[in-house]
């Protein structure tokens, strides 16, 4: 099984998502993949009873606190009630545009676990720490921090996230990924969290989605850019699953 999950960030109005659910049922999906959506607040209602039988919808985010004063933000209770499947937790845009520390995502994760929300860790090195060849460190820093008193046999997923990949045409040689979800599988397994899938995330297209993505141990996709278009999307699956 293969993951291939889309983060629509802060995209679209109602005509562009009445124009992707269309789109999105027309495509012919390949088999033993899953595909999940992170939309907007807004989109979360329309897309659980439109999509849901056919994709897992997810949120972008969630308020680290669990309810009351918090002008503006909405509960993971609230997100249980609308039906969410999943979030986005700790998303590099989080971390650095709305200074999301590792403790707010611990207390985001627990949030959501004890609402039955499958929280989905984004993780990875900025530009700077990846030529001081301290990838390694940030990784297990973020994990560890963000995983704190999480009980083992939760499900989540993780997805390795290099912030200089994000939204800029560049991506790491496949070689690079494999290493360093080899490095988050290892940390994961020596605290006990097992069976966990690790997405790559990083300007995935369906051109290079076999090539950046065609290996064991990456379990799937984060896409982003890609993701608004319905086409795209199913064809990043449908090229990776591709003999
Ligand atoms: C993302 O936002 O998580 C992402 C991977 O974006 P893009 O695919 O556009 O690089």
């Amino acid at each position: 099984m293969k993951y291939i999950y889309g983060n629509w960030k802060m995209n679209f109005l109602d005509q562009d998502v009445n124009k992707f659910i269309k789109d999105f049922k027309k495509e012919k999906k390949p088999a033993n993949v899953e595909f999940g959506l992170a939309v907007p607040f807004l989109h979360l209602q329309k897309m659980v009873k439109k999509l849901q039988k056919k994709c897992f919808i997810g949120a972008q985010n969630v308020c680290y606190a669990e309810s009351g004063a918090y002008t503006g933000e909405t509960s993971a209770k609230m997100l249980a009630d609308k039906k969410t499947c999943f979030s986005l937790v700790g998303h590099s845009e989080r971390r650095t545009k709305f200074l999301e520390t590792n403790e707010q995502i611990n207390q985001k994760i627990k949030l959501l676990l004890n609402n039955g929300i499958m929280p989905l860790l984004c993780v990875g090195e900025t530009k700077e720490e990846r030529a001081e060849k301290k990838t390694k460190r940030v990784l297990k820093t973020q994990l560890t921090k963000a995983l704190k008193d999480v009980p083992n046999g939760k499900k989540f997923i993780i997805a390795y996230e290099p912030v200089w990949a994000i939204g800029t045409g560049i991506t790491p040689e496949k070689s690079e990924i494999v290493e360093n979800i080899s490095y988050i599988k290892k940390v994961l397994s020596e605290n006990n969290y097992l069976g966990i899938c690790v997405l790559y995330g990083g300007s995935v297209n369906p051109e290079n989605a076999k090539s950046l993505l065609g290996d064991d141990i990456i379990d799937g996709a984060l896409v982003g850019g890609a993701s608004l278009d319905a086409k795209k999307f199913v064809n990043i699956a449908v090229n990776l699953m591709r003999e």
